[in-house]
């Protein structure tokens, strides 16, 4: 099936040469770098003969929403372990509809996912155990990909970063097509410093690669007013749909990086659309605060 995840050019204030990939458009579910993530974990599972996808994430993670939706269009079982106590949400109503089990998980046992794994697919030849976020090195493989199909030299790709896996595999296609682009990678968590410990277990090499760890706006899925106040101005703009607990900061930054004078207005700048734009969800309530 042809997959078609053009290219626009935006504007962004100054920026005369903003140009956002949009992998959002991938598909609504398997949404952005998931589809890119889960593409050759369920090949793999597929090739060990496996037909039951295990994985982990919060309640409001898109990892598992993709992996449910992926699960069910591939003939497969899937099972979540959930982080916390019993919730439901629309995300979750979600992974439901698309055939998820969902097994709520206290903070602590959460921690250890082998652990938790083991315990209770142990004994099951046809479970397929896949990471938090989908971190691996499938899924930096299916990353790189994202770096084959550009068809123009960019002076800046940016894109944000959870687990880093994104990164690593953006990281490996600029070294493979020896490319002098410089990745800025925006930490949506706080203390994102250990991203490039995360990026160097895949990519060695770290010298294209910028770190941004002030763009968290208090830690993962935390905002600012002033965040969704750019976001709102944002979409209303561009008629692209962010989201504030990823693709949001990393506009957010670029905007920043431009107006200090860090990136030059004419640089020629890609920004990858990551998707996720069900994390507006989880943030309604915080919207509304922000109109009243
Ligand atoms: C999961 C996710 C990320 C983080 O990707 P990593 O590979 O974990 O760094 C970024 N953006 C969006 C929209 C996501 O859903």
């Amino acid at each position: 099936m042809e997959i078609n995840r053009p290219i626009h050019r935006i504007k962004l204030e100054e920026l005369n040469n903003l140009w956002v990939k949009r992998e959002d458009l991938s598909d609504p579910f398997i949404s952005g770098n998931k589809w890119r993530k889960l593409k050759y974990i369920v090949e793999k599972a597929k090739s060990l003969k496996k037909n039951h996808l295990v994985t982990f994430g919060g309640a409001h993670s898109n990892h598992l929403l993709a992996t449910a939706a992926a699960a069910s269009r591939n003939g497969f079982q899937s099972t979540a372990f959930v982080r916390g106590e019993k919730l439901t949400n629309e995300m979750l109503f979600l992974c439901e509809l698309f055939g998820m089990e969902l097994r709520f998980t206290d903070r602590e046992s959460y921690r250890d996912k082998q652990l938790l794994y083991n315990r209770h697919f142990a004994n099951n030849p046809s479970s397929y155990f896949i990471d938090e976020g989908g971190a691996s090195e499938e899924a930096v493989k299916g990353c790189a990909e994202i770096i084959d199909e550009l068809d123009q030299h960019y002076d800046h790709i940016f894109c944000c970063a959870g687990t880093g896996t994104t990164a690593a595999g953006l990281l490996r296609g600029i070294h493979k097509h020896n490319l002098s682009t410089k990745l800025h990678v925006i930490s949506a968590l706080k203390g994102g410093e250990f991203l490039r410990e995360e990026i160097s277990k895949y990519e060695k090499n770290l010298e294209a690669l910028i770190l941004h760890t002030d763009y968290h706006f208090g830690g993962y899925a935390k905002t600012k007013p002033e965040l969704l106040q750019f976001i709102k101005q944002f979409v209303a703009s561009t008629g692209i749909l962010i989201d504030p607990v990823y693709t949001g900061k990393m506009f957010f930054a670029i905007h920043q990086l431009a107006n200090c004078g860090k990136l030059n207005f004419d640089d020629k700048i890609l920004a990858l659309h990551t998707g996720g734009i069900f994390g507006l969800f989880g943030m309604q309530e915080k919207f509304n605060e922000l109109i009243i």
